[in-house]
Parts: structure tokens; C-alpha cells; sequence
């Protein structure tokens, strides 16, 4: 039985998920104390325990403990089967991140899924839809598999009400290198709203412009209708050859659209002035898979706490390590060591 602290490092829900997803595929059991114990309302809250019930759903596997607010879980793991599966998250939750748990373990199946997904689809504090469908699956695609997202409808906090489907052709996961993420194709933003009032977004538009300087009409706006709001999020997407980056800037309460913007832009700008294939959050999404591929590499812009972390993790897994190397022009190598 592997035995995790929930606590160390990031300490937030990914020790959590990523702990579900490698007991699925690896077949070992673990436990996890203190979970989500740097979070500052600790615990579970209702994603998580849908991201493992989602887990125990497709496999045959036992968790106790699980309950929302439950900081302590025992997880034995069953075998995850290929199939039609719909988890409803039941409150604004994320759907992307239940996605990312029981994805990896649906790659090692031997048939095709279907998977519905109701929710949040534009949360704060975890991938975009639009991230999971133009910025993580391409790069999962490129390892062997067909995974294709689509989004039916919206979710924001705190309404919820979005909806997502996922094809999934599972694939033996090939080892890729991310080293080079070629030419600049087409860069383009959409501050997404509704709910609110139109000079919102047209404000976020024009503080972004200010500091991206891209072409005229490159940042558009976008209503959606009144039901699946109130809601707003800026997105700022660039295409490279080799990989797309979409950077995300979440409106709330109290946070004014230009500043917004602002952090959004210049977190853009700051990856495309680097040589780096991967963003800071595609970096710690990618250590799974590349893992459970058993190699290859990337390169990123300074890993994250979270990237850090889910090394760890996965290192308690698998006995494999992922070394961090800063190379001369700045970006640092991400390599599993043999
Ligand atoms: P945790 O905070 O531990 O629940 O993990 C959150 C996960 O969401 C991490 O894997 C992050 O990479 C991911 N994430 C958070 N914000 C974003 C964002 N704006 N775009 C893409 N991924 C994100």
C-alpha cells in the first residue's frame, strides 16, 4: 500500500487525482491522509469525490472513506473497462479535472469510451475546456491515442450547467519529444461573457490588445446566452506548429476586467517571448501521461509548484523520476530518467 500526504508540496486535489489515476493504471493500492492540506478549506469538496467516483465507476475498484469533506481515503483498484460512462460533478465543480482522472486510465483499456460530463467547463483554478480541447489532447494524440472533446454547453461558478463529451480510441501510449514548438501559426483571444455587462469584456479586449499589440479584430467578444451565465473568462490562444497555448484570465466578483486582462496577457506574452513547447500548466498535465508512456521530454517555461509535485507523485508510483534541467536559452528539459 502506497501511503501519500496530501499535504506535500502543491498539496491541492492534483495529489489527490493523479494518486486515482496511477493506482488505476499501475494496480497499486494507496492511502492519502491530509488531503488537499495547503487548500484553505480542506478536504474534499464535491469534484473530488465525483473524480473518484468517476474512477471506481469505470473500474471495479473500492475507495473508503469517500465522502465530501473527507480528508483521508483508502483506494484499492480494480480494472478500468472501456464504455459509455456520464458523471454529473453536481455543483460548479470542474469537469475538466474529473476528465484528467479517469482519462489516463481509459488509454489502457482495449476499447473505444464515451464519457458525458456535467459541470463547470470554465472554472477558476483548473483548465479551461478550450485548454483541454486546443492545448492537452493534441498532445495526447500525438502519442497513439484519439481523444476528441466537445463542448455542449457552458458552466460557470457557481451556476454549473455545462456539458462536455469525450471520445476516447485508446492507443499504446508512443514516447514523443516536445522540444521545438515550431512557427507561430495564428494567434487569437475571445472574452467570453454573460450575465454582465457588455463593456466588461470589451474593457478585457482592449487591456489585453494594449499589451499583445496583435492584430486588429485578433481579440473578439463573445455573448453566450443568458442561461449558462452569469460567467466571463478571457481566453488568449497561440498556435504554434508543434502546440497550441491558451492562456486564461477568470473574471470574479471584485476583479476588474483590465486587470484581468492584464495578468492574462502578459502570462501570454511571456511564453511566446520564451522558447518553451509547454505553458507552466500543460507542463504539469503532460508528466502523467509522458510517465505512463514510460518517456520521452519537453520543454517548459519554469516548472511549477504543481509540476513538481506531480513528479513526486508519480515517482512514488512508479519508481521512475522526472529530471528538470535549465538549458542555456532558459527553458528547462523535462526528462524521465531511466
Ligand atoms: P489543483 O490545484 O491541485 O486542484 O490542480 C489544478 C490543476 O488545474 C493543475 O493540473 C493545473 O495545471 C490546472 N490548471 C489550473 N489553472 C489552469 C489554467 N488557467 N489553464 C490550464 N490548466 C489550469
Amino acid at each position: 500500500m502506497i501511503i501519500i500526504d496530501g499535504s506535500e508540496g502543491e498539496g491541492g486535489g492534483q495529489v489527490l487525482r493523479s494518486s486515482a489515476s496511477l493506482s488505476l493504471v499501475t494496480g497499486q493500492p494507496f492511502q492519502i491522509t491530509n488531503i488537499r492540506g495547503k487548500r484553505a478549506k480542506t478536504g474534499m469538496m464535491r469534484q473530488h469525490v465525483t473524480a473518484i467516483e468517476a474512477v471506481c465507476a469505470i473500474s471495479d475498484s473500492s475507495c473508503d472513506g469517500l465522502a465530501v469533506g473527507a480528508s483521508e481515503i483508502t483506494f484499492r483498484p480494480g480494472k478500468a473497462k472501456a464504455g459509455n460512462y456520464k458523471f454529473a460533478v453536481g455543483t460548479a465543480g470542474s469537469t475538466n479535472l474529473v476528465l484528467q482522472t479517469i482519462l489516463p486510465p481509459l488509454l489502457f483499456t482495449d476499447g473505444p469510451s464515451h464519457i458525458t460530463l456535467e459541470g463547470g467547463t470554465h472554472n477558476m483554478l483548473a483548465p479551461p475546456f478550450d485548454f483541454i480541447a486546443r492545448s492537452f489532447l493534441p498532445i495526447i494524440n500525438k502519442m497513439g491515442p484519439k481523444v476528441s472533446a466537445r463542448l455542449v454547453r457552458h458552466g460557470f461558478y457557481p451556476r454549473g450547467g455545462g456539458k462536455i463529451e469525450i471520445e476516447i480510441e485508446p492507443a499504446p501510449l508512443k514516447r514523443v519529444e516536445c522540444i521545438d514548438r515550431g512557427r507561430l501559426c495564428s494567434v487569437n483571444g475571445t472574452a467570453l461573457f454573460t450575465g454582465l455587462p457588455h463593456d466588461v469584456a470589451e474593457r478585457e479586449v482592449k487591456a489585453a490588445q494594449k499589451i499583445l499589440d496583435w492584430k486588429e479584430h485578433a481579440i473578439g467578444v463573445r455573448q453566450l446566452p443568458e442561461d449558462q451565465g452569469p460567467g466571463n473568462i478571457l481566453l488568449l490562444e497561440a498556435e504554434y506548429e508543434q502546440v497550441t497555448e491558451v492562456v486564461s484570465g477568470f473574471g470574479k466578483l471584485g476583479l476588474k476586467a483590465e486587470r484581468l486582462a492584464k495578468t492574462a496577457a502578459n502570462r501570454m506574452k511571456g511564453f511566446m517571448d520564451s522558447k518553451a513547447f509547454a505553458g507552466p500548466y500543460l507542463a504539469d498535465q503532460l508528466l502523467l501521461p509522458f510517465a505512463l508512456a514510460g518517456g520521452g521530454s519537453f520543454t517548459t517555461v519554469k516548472p511549477s509548484q504543481h509540476a513538481r509535485t506531480g513528479a513526486d507523485i508519480i515517482e512514488q508510483f512508479t519508481g521512475r523520476k522526472f529530471a528538470f534541467d535549465q538549458q542555456d536559452n532558459g527553458v528547462f528539459l523535462v526528462n524521465l530518467s531511466p
